[in-house]
């Protein structure tokens, strides 16, 4: 049986990060990461591909090229998890060992949970930001409509980068002012939830930033069901189950997300389906040799790679002191960060801890709307995470 010192399922944003980290920390690490897929994508930039302002491709490089060096590759995808007998079995039947299992495989997307949807999407005005075969899409919805009903939603429950459903909405809406069309669109922003943000030191600015945009965020509305052939999208409305019926010309929808199917059916998951590790250790409660970080996890913070960057070097620190049977010492807060982009010139950079106390990084006040901030959503964030943080250096 093949057999490594540490595995890692999923090489995508934290599976990358923590085998940088770990092979920095000793590079005679026997380290394999299991991934099916030969590119990788830098998610949050879909955000800015949905708004016209980079082409998919700029958003993915090639897998091999990020593997750090002395990683092995198993370009494979896992099955069945079977932690008691520390291995994994991939989908070609093939079982694999290991000291130390590090699960990051994200968050699993649910096109087909909204009925009419996975049919749809990418044509006649139905689009979405979740996916790489579907965000051009969203440019090209965006760019055509000039009159009629601009609808945005997000679902009931956790989805990557909970501020993203809004951005490409205030995007929207921008572009629709700079263009002359806004006068003759009205956007909708529909949520399931009861509002717009969880921390309310940035809900407060979002509520302003919708108010002045005329845009109507439509509280406890949840997609069930797109009607492409009439345009019409489908609700249920989260307290009364009531069915609403709205109109539109075009519609962004963020599908419900869910821990994958193979992490929720193993013995890894916790009652919600996520690997349920310590919140601060990032270790499984119940498996000592296993980890998780990212989408995938249990952690009560919002699903950002944000969050992996300040995930992945307490996951490296507390399995290399697992292996000297050294106690767990570093400790994860809950830092996320979401750069919800309000227009083509303007962001708020919300960053917050597990108790929703802001945790900002630059010295002015991070709830108000700048220019400088968007610049660095653009550009900065981008370069940092390429050469910085899958690097395992920040
Ligand atoms: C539109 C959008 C906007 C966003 N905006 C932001 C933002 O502004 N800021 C921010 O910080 N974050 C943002 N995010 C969220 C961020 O991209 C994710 O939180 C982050 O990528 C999660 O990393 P991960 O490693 O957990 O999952 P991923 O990076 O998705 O990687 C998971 C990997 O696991 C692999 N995998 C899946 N199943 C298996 C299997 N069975 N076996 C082996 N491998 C498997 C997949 O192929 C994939 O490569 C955004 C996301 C989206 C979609």
């Amino acid at each position: 049986m093949n057999h490594h010192q540490i595995v890692i399922v999923g090489g995508g944003t934290a599976g990358i990060t923590v085998a940088a980290r770990l092979k920095n920390a000793d590079p005679s690490l026997d380290i394999a990461i299991i991934e099916p897929s030969e590119k990788h994508y830098y998610q949050p930039l879909w955000t800015l591909v949905g708004g016209g302002m980079f082409k998919p491709e700029e958003s993915g490089r090639n897998e091999a090229d990020l593997i750090p060096y002395g990683v092995h590759w198993i370009r494979k995808r896992v099955a069945v998890f079977a932690p008691s007998a520390n291995t994994v079995t991939t989908d070609d039947g093939e079982a694999i060992g290991y000291d130390y299992l590090v699960v990051a495989p994200g968050i699993q997307v649910n096109w087909d949970q909204v009925k009419g949807l996975k049919e749809a999407v990418g044509k006649e005005g139905v689009c979405s930001n979740y996916s790489i075969n579907t965000v051009a899409s969203t440019w090209k919805f965006i760019r055509e409509l000039r009159q009629g009903v601009a609808l945005f939603t997000q679902p009931a429950g956790a989805v990557k980068c909970g501020g993203a459903p809004q951005k490409i909405c205030y995007l929207a809406e921008d572009h629709f002012r700079r263009t002359g069309v806004r006068d003759n669109i009205e956007v909708i922003f529909t949520l399931a939830g009861p509002r717009l943000f969880a921390v309310d030191r940035y809900r407060e600015v979002l509520e302003r930033v919708c108010q002045r945009k005329g845009v109507e965020p439509r509280y406890r509305h949840n997609l069930v069901e797109v009607r492409s052939a009439s345009k019409e999208a489908i609700y249920r409305h989260m307290d009364t189950d009531e069915e609403l019926i709205i109109p539109y010309d075009m519609i962004h929808v963020t599908p419900p997300m869910s821990a994958p199917d193979f992490v929720s059916q193993s013995e890894l998951a916790g009652e919600a389906g996520w690997v349920e590790v310590d919140k601060h250790t990032l270790q499984h409660t119940r498996f000592a040799n296993v980890y998780a970080l990212g989408d995938a996890s249990s952690l009560p913070t919002s699903k950002t790679g944000a969050a992996i960057r300040k995930q992945a070097p307490v996951l490296a620190a507390n399995l290399l002191g697992a292996m000297k049977q050294q106690p767990a010492l570093a400790s994860y807060d809950g830092y996320t960060s979401c750069p919800v982009v309000t227009g083509y010139d303007s962001l708020v950079l919300a960053e917050f801890d597990y108790s929703g106390q802001p945790a900002e990084t630059f010295p002015f006040d991070q709830a108000q709307e700048r220019f400088s901030m968007f610049l660095l959503k653009k550009f900065g964030l981008p370069a940092m995470y390429w050469h910085g943080m899958l690097k395992g250096r920040v």
